[in-house]
């Protein structure tokens, strides 16, 4: 089951007040669920997080302090996301990603919206790798939330629909895999091996963004491959939960891409012919005479020929006195093997 977010964005997130702290995801042991209190709450959509987030700001935080909240029609709203510090339960906001599940008081939850808590909860385990601890908010703190029925939920292990509640979280089908594909979310799981692992690693260093490795990309997923790819899904200009380090899709479409700036393949140049030396005719005295007046040592008068006369012998010691370290006693004023390559670069500098 995939996770779909409503970005911060989407739902008309007002900028942060003071921009929380960062948390790799490697920190996050658990996962707490929460309510919004008393009362009982029947609005759905942008207007719930809205809501906290005007609660939260006017008690002077950053923002919605929960890392993502659900209301009762089963639609998950970003809050501090998966990176960011919340700001849920003291203690407990570094290690603990905190879910707020939009009812208040006795109310009942939804199927939706405990299905969806579910499935971010799988999904949680998936990016960090390991079983998060589940909690009611008064696991770690001295409150009623979650209330009586979110509470007797998470610790019944969570159960919901299309889940088999308390079990560990459902690993992707190894597929066998296509080496060129997106082989799915599952193939990049920190600490596990995948082929896609070495592919995605190679493609990142096309791409430019391999700086980050101290040794070769793959097979196994770690922090480094996920920085990684996390710097290069900022440089796309993607931000949230769009650039937190993990490849969907997109990511892998973009990276498979042939990179923009693509180093250019690389110049082959002629070689001299041994035959080429002052006095003879040969075919690639022409050449010569043509890099030469392209690269700025002409005139050659009575060029193009196939002569290596007095005056492409003048040309080539013009050549030389600005090259000096590429003139060869023994063969002076003939133009040299390195010396007939520099000037052809010169030459296509022109
Ligand atoms: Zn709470």
């Amino acid at each position: 089951m995939s996770v779909s977010i409503v970005s911060r964005s989407s739902w008309g997130a007002q900028p942060w007040n003071g921009t929380p702290d960062a948390v790799a995801l490697s920190q996050r042991t658990e996962f707490f669920i929460h309510y919004d209190g008393a009362h009982h709450i029947t609005a759905t959509g942008k207007s719930v997080p809205q809501a906290i987030e005007r609660q939260h700001i006017a008690q002077g935080w950053a923002g919605v302090g929960y890392n993502f909240v659900i209301d009762q029609a089963g639609t998950i709203f970003e809050g501090r996301g998966w990176g960011k510090q919340g700001a849920h339960c003291p203690g407990h906001n570094i290690s603990g990603l905190g879910v707020q599940i939009a009812i208040g008081g006795d109310q009942e939850p939804s199927a939706k919206a405990l299905s969806a808590a579910r499935a971010l909860y799988d999904e949680a385990c998936r990016k960090t790798g390991r079983a998060l601890a589940k909690k009611g908010h008064k696991d770690g703190f001295a409150t009623l939330c979650p209330g009586g029925p979110l509470y007797a939920w998470v610790k019944a292990g969570m159960p919901a629909e299309g889940y088999d509640g308390g079990a560990a979280p459902v690993e992707d089908k190894p597929a066998a895999w296509d080496g060129k594909s997106f082989p799915g979310a599952g193939a990049f799981v920190i600490g596990k091996s995948h082929a896609a692992v070495t592919l995605l690693g190679k493609r990142l260093v096309a791409h430019g963004f391999g700086k980050r490795y101290t040794s070769g990309p793959g097979p196994k997923f770690s922090e480094t491959d996920r920085l990684c790819v996390q710097d290069f899904q900022k440089a796309q200009g993607w931000s949230g939960s769009d650039a937190d380090g993990y490849p969907g899709l997109s990511t892998w479409s973009k990276l498979m891409a042939t990179p923009k700036n693509a180093a250019p393949t690389k110049v082959k140049y002629l070689s001299l012919s041994s035959l080429i030396k002052p006095g003879v005719k040969h075919s690639q005295v022409k050449k010569l005479q043509e890099f030469l007046v392209k690269a700025g040592y002409g005139p050659i008068k009575g060029a193009y020929t196939t002569y290596y006369g007095k005056e492409t012998q003048a040309a080539v010691a013009r050549f030389h006195k600005k090259n000096p370290t590429l003139a060869s006693k023994s063969y002076d004023p003939a133009i040299g093997a390195k010396g007939f390559v520099e000037l052809q670069k010169e030459a296509a500098a022109k």
